[in-house]
């Protein structure tokens, strides 16, 4: 029995989701197919499709996972769940006006005319704002509408903002923030459940590998106590005798966010020779 997972074939997606993959130590079959093809040393089967076509992969149990990102997920609104954000295609989907028009609020919108690749989500978003505007969908290149007086406004994917800056656009409203998610089937088998589940322990794994870094220290034994209740610890740190007298190394793991304020902290409380490397896989 294999898992059918469904990647984007090509594009943004994709670099992240193979690695992705990877990190989880599932390798790819390298073969002539490009439609297809499966892991090595996993029970998974890797699909390459268009992102916009995997929520229906899905939905269909043509695939039993796909990776796609929320925008073309609540775009599509299929019925498939989601079981994990994955951290990596983030992007926002924004409004945009031309850079010298007036702009004040959503209110400016109204009786507007707005294109767009993403036609629901901006209907759901004027009509929770209680705002009234044509929506004119176009299937590409939107962030030239304004330019050539096809539309007033856009809402489109922005994660930089040079390509809005680029043709004289400014980012105004933010209608959804995405990012990449794993979705589901709904009817998956016992079986392949256990599969996922497997799969979804090392995509944690690595998730939490990234937002922690392992430290190491030299502390004097006179300042271990207030050293130690620093540092977090998945349990409590690890501390162990130096060959110098009266010196102790201590060893731990720390939480990305917290990271730079408690070094200081450590460093002010005596700590030496701190040392910090990133972690490959981590479970708690
Ligand atoms: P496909 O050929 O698969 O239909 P596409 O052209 O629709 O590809 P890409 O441009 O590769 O799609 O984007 C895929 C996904 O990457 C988007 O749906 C979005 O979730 C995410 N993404 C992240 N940053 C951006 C960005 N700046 N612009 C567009 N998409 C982005
Ligand atoms: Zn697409």
């Amino acid at each position: 029995m294999k898992l059918k997972i469904a990647i984007q074939k090509s594009g943004r997606l994709y670099d992240d989701s193979v690695k992705l993959l990877k990190d989880c130590g599932i390798d790819l079959k390298n073969g002539v197919n490009k439609l297809k093809t499966e892991a090595d040393n996993f029970p998974m089967e890797i699909y390459f499709l268009r992102d916009d076509d995997i929520p229906q992969y899905v939905e269909d149990a043509v695939a039993d996972i796909g990776i796609v990102g929320e925008n073309v997920l609540y775009e599509n609104n299929k019925k498939v769940d989601i079981v994990e954000h994955l951290g990596f295609g983030k992007c926002r989907l924004s409004v945009a006006v031309g850079r010298s028009d007036q702009y004040t609020g959503v209110e400016s919108l109204r009786g507007k005319r707005i294109a767009t690749t993403y036609p629901t989500l901006v209907r759901q978003f004027l009509d929770k704002n209680k705002v009234e505007a044509e929506i004119h969908e176009i299937s590409g290149s939107v962030e030239i509408a304004p330019g050539i007086g096809l539309a007033h406004a856009i809402v489109d994917l922005v994660s930089s903002g040079s390509t809005l800056f680029m043709n004289g656009l400014k980012e105004v409203e933010t209608v959804l923030k995405s990012q990449a998610v794993l979705v589901r089937n709904r009817d998956l088998d016992a079986g392949l459940q256990a599969i996922l589940d497997k799969f979804l322990f090392r995509i944690r794994a690595v998730k939490q590998a990234k937002n922690n870094k392992y430290i190491l220290l030299n502390a004097p034994n006179d300042k271990l106590n207030e050293i130690i209740g620093l540092l977090p610890g998945m349990k409590s740190p690890t501390v162990l005798p130096l060959a110098q007298p009266g010196w102790s190394s201590v060893h731990s793991v720390l939480n990305e966010n917290d990271f730079w304020d408690i070094i200081e902290r450590l460093r002010d409380a005596g700590a030496q020779g701190i040392l910090v490397v990133p972690i490959e896989k981590m479970i708690i």
